[in-house]
């Protein structure tokens, strides 16, 4: 069996699922989006993703297109019908379908849905986690705006694919004075030279990740000192250990930094335990 999109209400193969040349997504990134990283075909996270959702929503007066409960429904229906276990669901809502013009509609339009599912191959992931990865450094060039979860990715996928060419899997925005933002689609972490867990504060332009979040909940559980406080790349050079959160990545140890070494160039032991015991809460909470 194949794959299966969800389209405005409609589910259809993945091979013939498509939105309108006039989607105000795909002419002005007017749209906004959500990852649910699914553990044993359950969402986790869900509340803090469906919060996000509805706040980047009500930040661009797009209405939600059907309450909370019939959302979960559809996207479990979406990953019942992909038969998928271990691996992420993509939501993306777009202020929908109207004639070009960069004003809102008026009067409004139909929201435009479209949900798809994707299989992770844990196994994998989990091999790649222990190796580590590396990331780059890029200037920090994006809207003012970062907080809202906006398919308006460009500076992002310009990010991403100057990792990809250096041979490292995340790139580091950094700004104007020398700190760290956030990574083209995660959130940066170190272990500095204290051992105090380090991550930059939401109130700057930086996208408030969910797993951050939850990852906060955990380190206070563990017992670890934690301070949400930028870091420059130097002091991720000279920290413990590095690493990223995202829904996709979950909690991925960085060893390199523009090609130098973090913590001896081998992933440390805090991001380890720290991934062990997010998944074990994650795998718990998932609905
Ligand atoms: N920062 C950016 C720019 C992202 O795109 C993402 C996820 O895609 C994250 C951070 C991590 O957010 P979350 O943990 O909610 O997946």
């Amino acid at each position: 069996m194949g794959r299966i999109a969800y389209v405005n209400g409609r589910f259809v193969p993945h091979a013939e699922a498509f939105v309108h040349i006039e989607d105000r997504g795909y002419q002005l990134a007017d749209a906004v989006y959500e990852v649910w990283a699914l553990f044993g075909g359950k969402l986790a996270d869900a509340e803090g993703h469906f919060a996000r959702l509805e706040r980047s929503l009500a930040e661009l007066q797009i209405d939600m297109p059907m309450s909370r409960a019939a959302l979960t429904t559809v996207l479990r229906e979406a990953v019942r019908r992909n038969r998928v276990q271990e691996g992420l669901v993509y939501l993306q809502i777009s202020r929908g379908v109207a004639p070009r013009d960069h004003a809102f509609p008026h009067p409004p339009v139909r929201p435009a849905v479209v949900i798809t599912v994707s299989r992770v191959d844990r196994v994998a992931t989990e091999a790649r986690a222990a190796k580590g990865v590396g990331v780059v450094t890029t200037p920090e060039n994006r809207w003012g705006r970062c907080d809202i979860k906006t398919v308006g990715l460009l500076p992002n996928a310009l990010a991403k694919q100057k990792a990809r060419v250096a041979g490292a899997a995340e790139a580091w925005f950094v700004d104007e004075l020398g700190f760290v933002t956030e990574g083209a689609s995660s959130n940066a972490w170190i272990v500095d030279r204290d051992g105090v867990l380090r991550t930059r504060d939401t109130n700057a332009n930086i996208l408030r990740g969910v797993t951050r979040l939850s990852l906060l909940d955990v380190i206070r559980d563990a017992g670890l000192k934690v301070e949400e406080r930028p870091f420059t790349p130097e002091e991720a050079l000279e920290a413990k250990e590095a690493f990223i959160t995202g829904a996709g990545t979950i909690v991925l140890p960085v060893v390199s930094v523009d090609g130098k070494p973090v913590g001896g160039g081998v992933v440390g032991p805090v991001a380890s335990r720290l991934r062990r015991l997010y998944i074990e809460r994650a795998k718990e909470r998932a609905i």
